[in-house]
């Protein structure tokens, strides 16, 4: 048994006072990855600094923008009418990921997070540059069918496991952090990082940092959009691959869209390209799967997760088909 100091604290600056003094503690919130990879052995913080009593639960508009606490849940944020009303797109992808339950207790900031679901990576005898730099990367040559596509490194192949976070880089979200001496503020594209040379690393929060909340603009992405999900099983599975789409049509034409997947590499993956050659043309079937071929331009197969090189194009046409369906 690995023993711990639990330790609960009710505002951000004494929480941040607690994990700046023990380079070994951690914050806990819905605990719902942190308690696993805990059995796992993957990590073992010396003291677990219980957030969920600091208020930042909120669910608001606040001018133009819609603002998140960090530690909203994920149920709270799906089912609230705020979000439902103007960030559908956020409220299909957050009851697509994990179960009601887990949902109930995970939150905003714990999800964005979470780590990759890779398997060598849990398992402690394997082999593994992320949970222990240098010693190799046991998914690169081996079991890898939940594995990236794009942005990859020679270091680590992982995915990022969050739907949330698709559908919040592709509604242009930005954090807001916080440390004991004032705030911050990043494009949520920012927040997580390719693996690169610094597998370990899943985001650029830095050691004495806090997430607070998120903002996201008000837009005109409610009425075409989907997040559309394949995976292994209807529920309660992560992605192979996913696709949040939204768009804006006038006069028969594209005028503002918005693509993003997940389940394809280290962050959430967002299609700029596709979608500044979606921009300004017809929302036909033709158009979509050029958008989706041009997607696809720089993916990459590694054996076991070759399919993901048909199957993402696909989900892509059929996300947009689904978001224009909604017409
Ligand atoms: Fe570890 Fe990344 Fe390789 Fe998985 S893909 S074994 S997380 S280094």
């Amino acid at each position: 048994m690995i023993n711990f100091q639990y330790l609960r604290t009710t505002t951000a600056k004494s929480a941040i006072a607690l994990l700046v003094k023990d380079k070994n503690a951690k914050f806990l919130a819905g605990g719902t990855n942190l308690i696993d990879l805990m059995k796992r052995g993957v990590t073992a913080p010396e003291k677990l600094i219980d957030i969920n009593h600091i208020p930042l639960k909120q669910i608001e508009q606040v001018g133009n923008k819609i603002h998140i606490g960090a530690l909203a849940s994920n149920s709270a944020v799906a089912d609230h009418d705020l979000i439902k009303e103007k960030l559908p797109l956020l409220s299909l992808a957050l009851k697509a990921g994990a179960s009601a339950q887990l949902r109930n207790v995970a939150t905003v900031g714990g999800n964005m997070m979470q780590r990759t679901r890779c398997g060598y990576f849990y398992d402690i005898e394997m082999p593994c540059n992320k949970r222990q730099p240098g010693t190799g990367c046991g998914a690169m040559d081996g079991f890898n069918r939940m594995h990236a596509i794009f942005g990859t490194s020679e270091k680590c192949i992982a995915v990022h496991p969050s739907d949330m976070c698709v559908a919040l880089v592709a509604l242009d979200a930005e954090v807001i952090l916080v440390n004991a001496k004032e705030e911050r503020k990043m494009s949520f594209k920012d927040f997580h990082r390719l693996a690169g040379d610094t597998p370990q690393l899943d985001n650029n929060l830095r050691v004495d940092e806090m997430i607070i909340r998120l903002e996201i603009p008000v837009n005109n992405l409610a009425k075409n959009y989907h997040y559309l999900k394949v995976r292994d099983r209807a529920s309660y599975a992560f992605a192979l691959v996913s696709v949040a789409a939204a768009f804006e049509i006038s006069n028969n034409r594209i005028t503002d869209i918005r693509l993003a997947m997940g389940g394809v590499a280290h962050k959430p993956w967002r299609l700029t390209a596709s979608e500044n050659f979606l921009k300004g043309k017809e929302a036909t079937s033709t158009n979509f799967e050029q958008a989706a071929q041009l997607a696809m331009k720089d993916a990459r197969g590694y054996g076991g997760n070759d399919f993901k090189l048909i199957l993402a194009p696909n989900t892509i046409i059929e996300a947009l088909n689904l978001a224009k369906s909604k017409a």
